[in-house]
Order: structure tokens, then sequence, then C-alpha cells
């Protein structure tokens, strides 16, 4: 029987070891951003395996991998006026929208 090979001992009461994945670190802190950037990563891509620790990242991964862009239905409003004569007309800003929504108000008001 050949001898066991022996293991490099590591002082596990002085580090703080990661549950996860067993990596040892000198102090919490360095094991606690081990844990979030390793094993916290709640923020999943949506095109791919990826997933991130925080979501600036993800959508730093979603513009510079998948050359995607703001969603523009969040971006985007339409006139809420049920006479509107434009209603799918997107304004990609608020301002214009409200200056639409008074044109289209003074619109409807007018006698037919
Ligand atoms: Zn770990
Ligand atoms: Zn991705
Ligand atoms: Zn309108």
């Amino acid at each position: 029987m050949p001898p066991i090979k022996e293991q490099p001992v590591r002082d596990l009461r002085e580090s703080y070891v990661c549950e996860e994945c067993g990596a040892a670190f000198r102090t919490r802190g360095l094991k606690n951003n081990h844990t979030n950037r390793k094993h916290r990563r709640r923020y999943n891509c949506d095109h791919c395996e990826s997933a991130f620790a925080l979501n600036a990242d993800l959508q730093r991964h979603k513009r510079t991998v998948h050359k995607e862009t703001i969603p523009s239905s969040s971006k985007a409003f339409t006139c809420p006026y049920d006479g509107c004569a434009t209603p799918t007309k997107k304004f990609t800003r608020r301002d214009n929208l409200s200056r639409h929504m008074v044109r289209c108000l003074n619109a409807q008001a007018k006698p037919v």
C-alpha cells in the first residue's frame, strides 16, 4: 500500500472558508467579497448562461455581448387619449408626449 499523500495543511480556524466551494480567506471581508462575486449571481442573462452579482454588470454584459439596447417599451410613451389620431405613435421623451397630449386634447375639444 502506498502511503497516503500528505495534504497541505491549512489552518481553518484562522481563515474564513467559503461554504460554496471551500476556498479559504484571511478575512471575513475577502470571503464575503468572494461569495458575492462568485456565488451570489442573482442577475441572469436571458440570452446566455451568464449570471452576475450586480445588475449593472448584467446590463453592461447585455449591451457589450448581445448588443442589446434598452427595451423600447420602457422608454417609449404613447398617447393615452381614446380619440387620439395617432394612438400607436411612440414618443421617446415624456416632454414630447406632453406637448402632443395638449394638441391632442385641443383637437378633440374642437366642435366637429
Ligand atoms: Zn466560493
Ligand atoms: Zn448573455
Ligand atoms: Zn394623442
